[in-house]
């Protein structure tokens, strides 16, 4: 039997790391077994779902390229994919559920509930509703359908036990004394989530469910649902929550939590998903840098820790760094140009252009993000008319950054042969004339050049400005020294 896997996020918020941890999940599994794998929406919720967070989920999901083979908008043998749109199917099996006397119609208030579970709790009996606050089937009537108020309640066979084997977590036991009859109507005749996620696993031939440990204690209601429909169950996998370096779950507490601010924050996408795929998941040999192809080679539902997994957003960003500096310089500039254009408010011309592929090395060394990269490239195109405060205070305002500046102009300007290792050797022969070291000496020639303090290496940007410029910015801020 061929594997069939889905990703089932609910549109009620953006797609969060978690998620798309689920998700990477899912389709390095089902590519591994070469599979299926599915994007269905769980959107029974209709006041809080929206179109922007279901279109902001699609697009993270392709961002990450994570695609799916059938679901939501690609199509497949089962329609839309969107549950709003089979609200007949699961009120078909629920008529089916009650006249095979596997679900009843419930009139138990949520106050009468909350008292029963009171008194099972002081009695030291389970709290799990059974069906016993229901009237007598005979005494049902058809005004009390009509009033609106039943629900509908899937009978849990008693006494029982569910027990499944869960991929990560290994055996799981469940006593049915404490499993709830648990609603799969509501009173407004719509589906809950229970009803709608199992009918879809089951008319989706679903056969693996990998989801997160949130929904742990729902399998035995699925199980139970998916045997009630005369199907195999699927074989469950629950993975363990995302945790802060704290040990507490992980929450925008913590930092960003949506896949839109690592990407915006520039963040690639091939980082995000190595670093997901370590979240729980050992692909052995202590391995950290794996493409998702490695990891599709070696992903088959084990090594799957439950343990709560930390999300470090220093790791993330390290590794993140990591990826930028194995881009090609072709493929860096693909990406930077339009990040620098877009700073600057025009295009790059030619001549740019050859600048810009003259500092790629250096910028792509030292970027860990890629929204970085403009900061670090805008002084190749734009000379600074303002300067960082903090370090024109700390460098500026000293003894030595007259002396070094005056030294440097002096020392460029008889320099026939501008490259960069005539620059760094003419402006070490201005340190050592002058005694400074060169914390003292170069960045005050820093911040005249780029603004600031930060910038590439010192002595390949002047290079790259080219004599003329470098000598009138130098000039320019020591006009400023009073
Ligand atoms: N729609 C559910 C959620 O977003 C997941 C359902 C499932 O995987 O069974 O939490």
């Amino acid at each position: 039997m061929s594997v069939r896997v889905r990703f089932a996020p609910s549109p009620t918020g953006y797609l969060h790391v978690g998620a798309a941890r689920t998700a990477l999940f899912n389709y390095l599994f089902a590519h591994h077994f070469d599979g299926t794998f599915i994007l269905r929406s769980d959107d029974t919720d209709a006041e809080r779902s929206t179109a922007a967070f279901q279109t902001d989920i699609l697009e993270h999901m392709r961002w990450l390229g994570l695609a799916w083979d059938e679901g939501i908008e690609v199509g497949g043998p089962h329609g839309t994919y969107k549950q709003s749109d089979r609200y007949d199917r699961y009120r078909e099996v629920a008529m089916q559920l009650l006249q095979e006397d596997r679900a009843y119609y419930s009139f138990v208030t949520p106050d009468q509930l909350n008292v029963f579970k009171q008194r099972a709790r002081n009695a030291g009996t389970s709290p799990a509703y059974d069906g016993t606050l229901e009237p007598d089937p005979s005494q049902i009537s058809r005004s009390m359908l009509e009033g609106g108020q039943a629900t509908i309640r899937f009978r849990v066979p008693r006494p029982g036990i569910t027990h499944f084997i869960d991929m990560v977590r290994g055996e799981m036991v469940f006593e049915h004394a404490q499993v709830d009859d648990f609603v799969i109507m509501r009173s407004d005749f719509t589906p809950t989530y229970h009803l709608a996620s199992t009918v879809d696993d089951v008319d989706y031939g679903i056969t693996h469910v990998i989801r997160g440990e949130d929904l742990l204690s729902s399998t035995p209601k699925h199980i139970l649902l998916t045997e009630a429909l005369g199907s195999d169950r699927a074989t469950y996998g629950h993975l363990s929550l995302l945790m802060g370096p704290d040990g507490k779950k992980l929450s925008k507490r913590h930092g960003d939590t949506a896949l839109s601010a690592y990407r915006e924050a520039g963040y690639v996408p091939e980082a995000m998903n190595n670093y997901l795929a370590l979240l729980g998941w050992s692909p052995g040999d202590d391995e950290t840098i794996i493409s998702v192809s490695e990891m599709i080679e070696r992903f088959d539902g084990t090594s799957i820790s439950r343990n709560p997994a930390v999300f470090d957003q220093g790791k993330l960003a390290w590794m993140n760094g990591v990826y930028i500096r194995e881009m090609s310089d072709d493929d860096f500039i693909e990406v930077a140009q339009p990040r620098v254009e877009a700073d600057l408010g025009r295009a790059l011309t030619e001549e740019e252009i050859g600048s810009f592929a003259a500092l790629t090395p250096l910028i792509k060394e030292r970027t860990k993000l890629l929204s970085e990269i403009e900061g670090q490239a805008r002084f190749a195109f734009v000379a600074p008319t303002t300067y960082d405060e903090a370090s024109w205070s700390k460098v500026m305002e000293t003894p030595e950054a007259a002396i070094a500046l005056d030294g440097a102009t002096a020392a460029l300007e008889s320099l026939e042969n501008w490259s960069t290792e005539a620059i760094d050797e003419a402006l070490r022969g201005v340190l050592e004339a002058n005694e400074m070291s060169a914390r003292k000496g170069l960045q005050p020639i820093r911040v005249a050049i780029s603004g600031s303090t930060v910038s590439p290496p010192l002595f390949e940007s002047i290079e790259i400005l080219g004599k003329d410029e470098t000598l009138e910015r130098i000039r320019r801020a020591r006009d400023l020294l009073t």
